[in-house]
């Protein structure tokens, strides 16, 4: 089944429901870039889509980095002098700094004010904070809760370790009747938080999930890989075969009410780029195409010069452009299974346009082939068979020239890529196209 069909058979309203499910069971783990929070979202994800789990010791050498220690956290809070938590990681994950080292001990208000991260302007949300490369630990909290610190002396804990382990991620390979790859790509470090990186992960687990059962021209690899150190672990052991990336999506923040935006590769011009404004726009979805920036998700890492790869990034509201954004408010009721259903039909859309713009050459041109005898052409106006209309007919042929693509035929036509894929298959089956190799 070719993934238009499966995609046509899918249910939105139940398809909205299951993604939402897979982010309320992976919500209240605490996730980091390394540690058993991570490892036990990646199990998860592993039952449920085809992907290996994969380890790099602490202190590999990954391009210029180095993969740091690994991060565990059981228990934090800060009390009263009379044993009464307030600030309570038991709570919310967010309440550590991700990455803190252990402490333990009293400590005056004074003295630990600067280790302290509260929201002014947003009084009732905790923020999310990290410190991953610099060691160091501190508590976040509303800034209601922080300005009722009024106690002279708090007990402290973060019982923490920060020890040799490994970086944890998870891997998919789908191989398609091309050896070309289709690299899709998410973030999974982050811990109680929905939108930003939740709803990626859930919406690319199912992708994969799905094109397993799928024919495919290309070969499909998934990453769910911690932020920034993953792509970069990820690249340094896989370097000899980026090459085969010919298209690819780091797919984040897929859950909010938001239109959706595309993030073009940093050759701005690759096949991906033109897919995704096609079929973002063939949609009718509001949207918006933005160049490259090295700045966002992992693109910059499969976009930095010496890799170049051919990688965009689709989200709908783009990370810090939402209030929400890395604070407890990104919570399940951020997003929504309608939201979710329809990134991931988008997501489907953009694959199956991928997967359906190849280029042919027409067998029979000079002069229009008479389709008529070939059951092609019924009357003016009419349409053939499987709902192709007569122009896309002719439109296929006359630029199956080797030059053009199915994608150019669609704009150049102004027809649905669906349709011109229709009509490129009657045309094949009847002998008057043939494929050529990509
Ligand atoms: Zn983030």
């Amino acid at each position: 089944m070719r993934v238009g069909e499966v995609r046509a058979r899918l249910d939105a309203d139940a398809v909205g429901r299951d993604l939402y499910r897979r982010i309320e069971d992976l919500y209240p783990l605490c996730r980091s870039i390394t540690g058993d929070g991570l490892r036990r979202t990646l199990r998860y994800l592993a039952e449920r889509a085809p992907l290996t789990l994969h380890e790099v010791p602490s202190g590999t050498q990954v391009l210029d980095w180095t993969v740091p220690n690994e991060w565990n956290i059981r228990d934090a809070y800060i009390a009263t002098a009379g044993g009464q938590r307030i600030v309570d990681f038991q709570r919310s994950n967010l309440h550590v700094v991700n990455y803190s080292v252990p402490i333990r001990g009293r400590m005056t208000r004074a003295e630990l004010e600067p280790h302290l991260h509260s929201l002014p302007a947003a009084p009732d949300w905790i923020p999310y904070r990290t410190s991953y490369y610099l060691a160091t630990w501190g508590f976040c909290l509303s800034h209601r809760q922080r300005s009722a610190l009024a106690e002279d002396e708090y007990e402290v804990c973060i019982d923490s370790t920060l020890a040799p382990g490994a970086l944890s991620y998870g891997e998919g390979y789908l191989p398609g009747a091309s050896a070309d790859e289709v690299l899709i790509s998410c973030h999974v470090c982050h811990p109680s938080l929905a939108n930003d990186n939740l709803s990626g992960m859930v919406v690319a687990m199912t992708v994969a999930a799905l094109l397993r059962d799928c024919t495919r021209r290309y070969s499909y690899r998934f990453l769910f890989i911690p932020g920034t150190i993953g792509s970069i672990a990820w690249l340094a052991r896989n370097e000899a075969g980026v090459d085969r990336i010919k298209h690819g999506l780091v797919l984040a923040c897929l859950g909010d009410s938001g239109a959706f935006t595309y993030k073009k590769s940093r050759r701005g011009d690759a096949e991906v780029d033109r897919v995704v404004a096609h079929v973002l726009q063939e949609r009718g979805a509001r949207h918006r195409l933005e160049d490259f920036t090295p700045y966002g998700y992992d693109e910059r890492q499969f976009c930095s010069p010496g890799f170049n790869l051919p990688v965009g990034c689709f989200m709908r509201t783009p990370h810090g452009q939402f209030p929400e954004y890395h604070t407890s408010a990104d919570d399940l009721s951020f997003v929504s299974p309608a939201a979710l259903a329809e990134s991931l039909d988008t997501v489907l859309a953009i694959v199956e346009a991928l997967e359906s713009n190849q280029r042919y050459l027409n067998l029979s041109p000079k002069g229009e082939p008479q389709l008529g005898k070939r059951g092609l052409y019924r009357s003016m106006g009419g349409f053939a068979q499987g709902g192709v209309d007569e122009l896309a007919l002719l439109w296929v042929l006359n630029l199956s020239d080797g030059e053009h693509s199915l994608l150019d035929i669609a704009r150049r036509s102004g027809r649905e890529l669906g349709a011109i894929r229709r009509a490129a298959d009657l045309l094949e089956a009847s002998g008057l196209l043939k494929e050529l190799a990509t």
